[in-house]
């Protein structure tokens, strides 16, 4: 009981038994296998964060539930000062781990779960908050890494849930039992899934009455029968198994370890069900979860940004590069692209507000601007870096020819740029740039929270443009 260390996250995933698979392979234990340590390094790091001493004023909080000191990644936002802690803490994570840390959406999801929840009850006499808040302080008692399980693999685009071709290309429930529900579907692209200590399932878009079977949310451990891992690749992978200095990010790697989850008619008993066919409430869901993680982004890419932004300047040292008009105005505009996200995140943090359950959501208008403004401002700034650093992030020879005893001295000798830099240092800024600007690094930024068009849908939605016609007509007097 209590919050955990690194060391005990790391032992509590011991005690589980998820089915994972990866590259053809059932994964017996995924804290001995290379392709998912760095995942599970930088999720450890933000156990150990949250009792540090100089990050704990926003790693951690106090519990409204039982008063105890939680993790940050437990807590209910009550504050305007929650939201900001919250991006500040996303910020001093990022800036450490250079990489996703994933424990931000399963928070996300336990803010819109809870609020959700006690509106669906005040409308239906129902007791999913109730039942909601026995989970949490489960989650926050045991200081649990919850995964948000939200996106559906969605099938032909143009049709409803109700009307796939495939009835489980949306995630459904199949049977009601006296007991609990089946579930049967899929959720895709779910970060930290693997190393999660159970998933909180919500639906992933606006429903109808004909879609009720599809309006269900739900909490399941991540080890539960027919709940089954399928992790996802990424760029370079394989280098994961073989060499250090070529991974770029060795200890923490690049985005989240992501994998699919199939829900192969999984039991959940009633109280794990947070909603079961109210279709109402399935965007206001979808709504709350998205702004949520949207506020996000202009704080953990910031944190990125600065780990980026520093390498890029020790890549233009480490060539000589480093007083050349050019390179000062290229790193001027990576901050100002970052700090704009930055901006971006505060401000919806400071314009959020409360909701009758009485926690706070940030505000959907500005958060959705945050997270369209990420999709194109840090592909900006992997540009400039990719710009500063040179042809040599495409084209370095690898590891094991440096370290090979007959080639090796030609790379010390040939890949050597500023005399007062070792050829090391400057292979390894090589790297990790590489493995922050390309690849799956910069797709994570393009639709992790979901894609653009989802912002702009939101932003269309939010815009008030009604109210902006109204303000052009009495400037120009036209009658309405
Ligand atoms: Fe958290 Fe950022 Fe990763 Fe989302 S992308 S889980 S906000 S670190």
């Amino acid at each position: 009981m209590g919050m955990m260390t690194g060391i005990e996250y790391r032992e509590s995933l011991k005690l589980l038994k998820p089915e994972v698979y990866f590259m053809g392979e059932k994964i017996k234990s995924i804290l001995d296998h290379p392709a998912f340590i760095p995942h599970i390094n930088a999720a450890a790091l933000t156990y150990d964060m949250a009792l540090a001493p100089e990050f704990e004023e926003l790693t951690s909080a106090t519990s409204h539930l039982t008063n105890q000191k939680i993790s940050r990644f437990t807590h209910i936002h009550h504050s305007h000062d929650d939201l900001i802690k919250k991006v500040k803490m996303l910020r001093a994570i990022g800036q450490q781990t250079g990489s996703c840390f994933q424990r931000c959406v399963g928070h996300d999801g336990l803010n819109a779960v809870y609020s959700v929840t006690f509106e669906i009850d005040k409308e239906n006499g129902t007791n999913y908050h109730q039942r909601f808040i026995h989970m949490l302080k489960e989650v926050q008692n045991h200081d649990l890494m919850i995964s948000g399980a939200m996106t559906d693999p969605k099938g032909d685009r143009a049709l409803a849930p109700g009307k796939q071709k495939d009835p489980d290309a949306y995630l459904h429930i199949v049977q009601r039992k006296a007991d609990g529900i089946i579930v049967r579907g899929a959720k895709a692209h779910i970060t930290g899934a693997v190393n999660s200590h159970g998933h909180l399932v919500m639906p992933t878009a606006a429903m109808t009455a004909e879609d009720a079977d599809y309006a269900v949310c739900f909490y399941v451990p991540v080890d539960a029968p027919g709940v089954i891992h399928i992790f996802g690749r990424q760029t370079n992978d394989t280098r994961k198994c073989d060499c250090t200095i070529d991974q770029g990010n060795e200890e923490y790697g690049i985005v989240g370890g992501e994998a699919l989850i199939i829900f192969d008619d999984v039991f959940v008993p009633w109280e794990h069900v947070f909603m079961c066919g109210e279709y109402e409430f399935a965007y206001p869901l979808v709504e709350r979860f998205a702004t949520a993680h949207r506020q996000n982004y202009g704080g953990c890419k910031t944190g990125l940004a600065d780990a980026l932004i520093g390498a890029t300047y020790l890549m233009a040292e480490s060539q000589g590069a480093q007083g050349a008009a050019h390179i000062r105005e290229k790193l001027i505009d990576m901050v100002h692209l970052a700090e704009t996200l930055y901006c971006c995140s505060i401000a919806c943090s400071c314009q959020g507000y409360a909701l009758p359950s009485g926690s706070y959501m940030a505000d959907p208008l500005l958060a959705n601007i945050t997270k369209l403004n990420v999709t194109r401002n840090i592909y900006e700034i992997a540009r400039l870096t990719q710009d500063i650093a040179g042809g040599i992030m495409a084209t370095l020879p690898a590891e094991s020819d440096w370290k090979d005893p007959k080639i090796g001295k030609y790379l010390e000798k040939y890949m050597k740029g500023a005399s007062v830099v070792p050829t090391e240092t400057r292979m390894r800024l090589t790297r990790l740039l590489e493995a922050m600007t390309c690849g799956t690094a910069l797709v994570e930024s393009m639709h992790g929270a979901g894609s653009p068009q989802a912002q702009r849908i939101m932003i269309w939605r939010q815009a008030n443009l009604e109210h902006k016609k109204r303000l052009a007509r009495k400037l120009a007097k036209i009658k309405e």
